[in-house]
């Protein structure tokens, strides 16, 4: 038996302090999370979570110390950065309670939802699936993975995006309307959850353009530094 051509390579991430490699199955992401954020989007109040995903080959993965290139993609006019936590699973699990989420937790990254904008609101608009929004090629830079310290989610800490050296975006993960414990009772809730699974957690308020030639530098405490270059 033989595959009719070559079946795609397996998509994974860079281990922080190691050789090991993390191989991706799901990316899920989690909207509107960050009250502020919302409230620039247009909306108010405690909504439940909800989820959209990406496909795992449009990860931009960049490795510790180098550059990610992000081509401008295709038919928009209005690229935004979403900086945000990622939370990496290691251990699968359906109907999973906020409090036992920790145990599956196998470590954290930090991530950009890159988003075409004008498609993702015209979608809204009309009803329609986000994808052409969200899930296009090369829409999700993210640096390496670090592993989990301690037992418990983490709750705090501080993340920010610089553009061409200027501060856009600057909160604190503790301000996430539905902590990870809570995103992954709802996720695995809806969707078995298996190891591999990266989840996009949301982002902070100040999303706005990058243009090409502009660089972009993700922070989340204690994750590194994500530096990607639009081209
Ligand atoms: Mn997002």
């Amino acid at each position: 038996m033989s595959f009719v051509f070559d079946p795609p390579p397996q998509v994974w991430l860079p281990l922080a302090g190691s050789d090991a490699r993390f191989p991706v199955r799901r990316v899920y992401c989690v909207g509107r999370n960050y009250v502020e954020h919302a409230k620039e989007m247009g909306f108010s109040g405690r909504e439940a979570p909800f989820f959209f995903m990406k496909p795992a080959d449009a990860l931009v993965v960049v490795p510790h110390g180098t550059t990610g290139q992000m081509p401008y993609p295709s038919v928009t006019q209005d690229l935004h950065h979403e900086i945000e936590l990622v939370v990496a699973i290691g251990r699968g699990g359906a109907r999973i309670a906020a409090a036992d989420a920790g145990q599956h937790i196998f470590g954290y990254a930090v991530g950009l939802d890159m988003t075409r904008r004008d498609l993702q609101g015209e979608a809204k608009k009309q009803g329609r699936p986000w994808e052409v929004g969200k899930a296009f090629d090369a829409s999700a830079p993210i640096g390496p993975i670090h592993r989990a310290q301690g037992a418990s989610p983490m709750t705090a800490g501080a993340i920010s995006l610089e553009v061409n050296g200027s501060m856009r975006q600057s909160s604190d993960v503790a301000k996430l309307i539905w902590n990870i414990g809570e995103i992954i009772e709802h996720l695995s809730a809806l969707w078995a959850l298996s190891p591999g699974d990266l989840i996009f957690t949301g982002t902070p308020e100040g999303v706005a353009a990058v243009s090409r030639g502009d660089q972009m530098v993700g922070r989340v405490a204690g994750l590194g530094e994500l530096h990607v270059a639009v081209s």
